[in-house]
């Protein structure tokens, strides 16, 4: 416990609580503010681990709460919670003003510590758009994205049209257009004699242009100037990100980027690499996954249920997160209470209670979702589990009268099962928690405008029947094959796409963990005995169901070929 000299004046008492703070552990921390707040007459709440919707905190903005050292924490109605680190400040009290005009009420006031006021800081979602004005921001005008829209064909063209604009024009363009084709992420690699220029598009990098190194080195500094990193330093990564707006025809409206920034040092300079993240990023419909007949009704009965676990499995990239997005946006009605623990929030699902991971502050996935559990959701997406505290809470919930959904680093989905039974579930306990398990990558779509259809060859043909073997005749007819009018589609290329393709849908192999299979898990067999009673039970593996998207003009052979040689 630490004493306070009373006669040292308020400015003198809080730098010595400050130094004092230093060398303390955090529970002492917490309980300092406990104590002040008794001393203060008001009640203490510690927010490190309180699980906070996204939503809610952003009703005071980052900047206000930041200048007050105060956080809006909750609210329901009426009942509005906030937390302030120095509750009787003038700051704070013309922000609980401010409260009572937007909500006709006063705010209930509780003292917090500056670790959970730092927690809380900590679980903005990205920037707030209210405060991006002030730096960090590229605007564009609506000349550029005019020009951009009509000037460029395809990829050489933009190419072209990079190389020939003047070095200080070159980030505008770059960003435009990258947004333009639907890139998902900016590469600029500096070589001996120029710098090479890359998109990531539908998960595949692109080759746009090399230009001349003078219009690289503007690029990076103004780039760093933008996420506020350290010019002068060259040798050590450096990590930032600045928010991009781009206006969106003539009445004011506007598209908002966040751009997250990676610089990181090589042989010929420091690589950039940019991230895009729309703030207009909404769930997709659960119809527009790609999903065929068979994986739609029986994702659509799972969904229906009230408790049990739903899985989706597959590398980094496979489109989990937009599954998951899609199947709450599917199941959420006013009635349901559903909460999140993502790292980070990638969709905005209008309520839905939505919060961020903050490892540093201590709100994980582990200590995230117990907290969540004292809030009493009907559902919990769970960003994902790779730890044992994680995994047994989640089956817990998951046995307890919550439908819970998460993601597995697994390359199949059959693989979910001894994975989790690695990471400390009992067989026994997680066979009647399973519901679903989803394993999925994702193939890029042919472009409608300029595929050509062809008639495959018998070698072709055989292939695919070699592949299909097995499939069950329900979910897949086997007499497709013999037809003499059957035709697939080759990628070609137009300036509606890139390099003949346009779009993501997911392959996937899904099975429900039915009687069946929950007995062989007691059991305690093998992945390849579950794989086996899954394959019985319609379910098709993810190159098959990869085929039958080839076969139904969705995708081409050589894609489905790409990715099964991932
Ligand atoms: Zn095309």
């Amino acid at each position: 416990m630490v004493s306070l000299d009373p006669v040292l004046s308020e400015a003198e008492r809080k730098k010595e609580l400050a130094s004092k703070l230093k060398l303390m552990s955090s529970d002492q921390e917490e309980h300092i503010a406990e104590v002040r707040a008794q001393e203060a007459g008001l009640p203490y709440i510690s927010l490190v681990t309180f699980p906070i919707d996204s939503d809610v905190l952003e009703l005071v903005s980052k900047t206000r709460a930041r200048e007050t050292d105060a956080v809006l924490f909750y609210h329901q109605g009426k009942d509005v919670r906030v937390g302030a680190v120095e509750p009787r400040s003038e700051k704070v009290q013309e922000l609980m003003k401010d409260l009572i005009k937007k909500f006709g009420a006063a705010p209930v006031l509780y003292l917090i510590s500056r670790r959970s006021l730092a927690a809380c800081l900590a679980r903005y979602r990205r920037e707030a758009p209210q405060e991006a004005v002030l730096e960090g921001e590229l605007s564009v005008n609506a000349n550029e994205v005019t020009l951009a829209g009509e000037a460029v064909k395809n990829l050489e063209e933009l190419g072209a049209r990079i190389t020939s604009l003047p070095p200080s024009q070159i980030l505008q363009a770059v960003v435009v257009n990258a947004t333009i084709m639907g890139a998902s992420d900016i590469h600029i690699e500096p070589k001996e004699k120029n710098a090479r220029l890359r998109f990531r598009v539908d998960g595949v990098l692109q080759d746009i242009t090399n230009f001349a190194r003078d219009g690289w080195s503007l690029l990076l500094s103004r780039i760093k100037v933008l996420s506020r990193l350290k010019l002068n330093v060259h040798e050590t990564p450096q990590d930032g990100s600045f928010v991009l707006r781009l206006p969106l025809g003539t009445a004011g409206e506007e598209n908002i980027y966040d751009i997250r920034v990676s610089i990181l040092p090589g042989g010929w300079g420091e690589t950039i690499v940019m991230r895009l993240l729309s703030r207009k990023m909404e769930a997709v419909s659960i119809t527009d996954l790609g999903m065929k007949e068979r994986d739609f009704q029986l994702v659509q009965a799972e969904l229906k249920r009230a408790n049990g676990m739903i899985l989706v499995t597959g590398p980094t990239g496979s489109g989990k997160t937009t599954t998951l997005a899609s199947f709450i946006k599917a199941v959420n009605t006013p009635e349901l209470k559903i909460i999140t623990l993502e790292d980070p929030i990638e969709y905005r699902l209008p309520g839905v209670q939505q919060t961020q991971i903050d490892h540093a502050a201590g709100y994980t996935f582990a200590k995230g979702l117990r907290s969540i559990l004292r809030q009493d959701p009907d559902m919990i997406l769970l960003g994902e589990m790779r730890d044992e505290e994680t995994a047994e809470t989640a089956v817990h919930a998951a046995l307890t009268g919550h439908l819970v959904f998460s993601t597995l680093h697994t390359n199949n989905a059959a693989g979910a099962i001894p994975r989790l039974v690695n990471m400390g579930a009992k067989p026994y306990v997680l066979a009647p928690a399973l519901n679903l398990i989803i394993a999925q990558r994702l193939v890029r779509k042919v472009c409608p405008k300029c595929a050509e259809e062809y008639k495959p060859d018998a070698a072709i043909k055989e292939r695919i029947a070699e592949v299909m073997a097995g499939v069950r005749t329900d979910v897949f007819d086997p007499s497709r094959l013999k037809n003499k009018k059957l035709t697939i589609l080759k990628a070609v290329g137009c300036k509606a796409c890139v390099n003949g393709y346009k779009g993501r849908v997911g392959a996937f192999e899904i099975f429900a963990v039915d009687n069946n299979i929950k007995e062989l898990m007691i059991e305690g067999a093998n992945e390849f005995r579950v794989q086996e009673a899954a394959l019985k039970q319609g379910m098709t593996t993810i190159t098959q169901d990869g085929f039958i998207k080839v076969l139904d003009h969705v995708t081409s052979l050589e894609e489905i070929e790409r990715i099964a040689e991932e």
